[in-house]
């Protein structure tokens, strides 16, 4: 009866002899971007080659492009620590993201406990928030995983993540994707929310409008609501107010203006409007910097009415006053370094009216990263840029 747990006993040990050269520390996680410039770092070779170069390849893409850091980490076990404080860990000895920026994400994989972390960065919380790192845990990885399709999972979450990150607006297209698809009792939860908080907003919203505003203000009151980042960032309500604001601003750019003399204006063909617009509208529609739209009507001149479209790619021309002036060229002709500032003469030049101007630009002293690894040739490794987590992110276990 004495040695009745010996077998049980040993068994433990073989167990947790057998475990430990498989259990990691943050400290003891390979820093595959130091030592081969790789994104992934897979001690126990849990990925297949093919799966690992098409997920490496995708985030060397994602920082190339958009200069995110996306580290994937893939453990067989952790021991008893807690994956959420491990991924909280190792994020900020690694450093993921760049320093100020904070942009990076971990993602940790931690097999025995079937269990997965996304760490963001303090930046990137408001791109990728943490409902939306949940959903797309519970709706690409988990159902993959289940199957033990670590690959499959891993690719399809981390094309929902670049996608999301290259444009933000797609996590919009994922919610309401993801919306669809569920039922339920939080739906209509969240129809209710919705439904309540949008009505009192919209209340106010509506005392916004003057009474005898044109249907051309009211666009522009509107236009101040266009709260993209805000609905994704609190579906609730945001994305309510922005598809009814979205709506809105359809309908009064459709509404005709009103004419002095009763005259019923009708809304020109975008194709049929270019006719009256002058040379310079014409250029701003043909750059993508506005679109006019064109009323006409029996006997009276046609109201023309300019909507901007992306007003940061051109600049005002100080010549023709279009915001058709785009920056040709840029020379440095003092380098910042760490202790000044630099400066570098900027060339404008008008595409309408052909105007040139310059303009001398001051550039900002060089910032040291956190974490080193900037110095000297690459021999192949690269490095983190010194970005922090304070803790964001979701998990999901399967
Ligand atoms: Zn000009």
């Amino acid at each position: 009866m004495k040695y009745k747990f010996l077998p049980f006993i040993a068994f433990s040990l073989f167990w947790i002899a057998n475990l430990s050269g498989q259990t990691f520390t943050p400290e003891s996680v390979p820093n595959t971007k130091i030592q081969n410039n790789s994104y992934i770092s897979d001690p126990s070779n849990l990925l297949d080659e093919e799966t690992y170069n098409q997920i490496n390849n995708q985030l060397t893409f994602l920082e190339d492009s958009v200069g995110n850091q996306v580290a994937l980490v893939m453990l067989p076990s952790i021991g008893e620590a807690i994956p959420k404080d491990f991924a909280y860990k190792l994020f900020n000895l690694w450093g993921i993201g760049k320093s100020g920026s904070d942009n990076g994400l971990l993602i940790l994989f931690v097999l025995d406990q079937k269990r997965v972390e996304f760490e963001t960065g303090n930046g990137l919380e408001s791109i990728l928030p943490d409902a939306i790192c949940k959903r797309i845990i519970t709706n690409e990885l988990i159902p993959s995983f289940k199957n033990e399709a670590y690959g499959e999972g891993l690719l399809k979450g981390i094309n929902a993540i670049s996608s999301i990150i290259q444009n933000p607006k797609n996590a919009i297209e994922y919610e309401e994707k993801e919306n669809k698809g569920e039922g339920g009792f939080f739906l209509e939860l969240y129809g209710y929310l919705t439904a309540f908080v949008n009505g009192i907003i919209l209340l106010l919203l509506g005392r916004s409008f003057k009474k005898d505003e044109t249907p051309y203000n009211k666009y522009h009151t509107l236009k101040k609501y266009n709260i993209t980042p805000l609905a994704f960032i609190f579906p609730i309500p945001f994305l309510g107010i922005l598809w009814f604001v979205r709506k809105e601003m359809k309908k009064w750019r459709n509404t005709p203006p009103q004419e002095p003399h009763g005259v019923q204006l009708s809304k020109e063909q975008e194709n049929r409007s270019n006719n009256y617009l002058n040379s310079g509208q014409s250029k701003e529609a043909e750059l993508g910097v506005a679109e006019y739209d064109v009323w006409v009507g029996e006997g009276v001149e046609p109201t023309i009415l300019r909507y901007v479209k992306s007003p940061k790619s051109y600049t005002k021309c100080p010549s023709c006053k279009f915001q058709t002036e785009k920056l040709a060229h840029s020379t440095t002709l003092r380098a910042a370094t760490y202790s000044n500032t630099g400066e570098e003469l900027l060339r404008y030049s008008c595409l309408h009216c052909g105007n040139q101007r310059e303009k001398i630009n001051i550039i900002p002293k060089k910032v040291r990263s956190s974490s080193g690894g900037s110095g000297g040739g690459r021999s192949g490794g690269g490095s983190w840029g010194g970005g922090r987590s304070s803790g964001g992110g979701a998990g999901g276990s399967w």
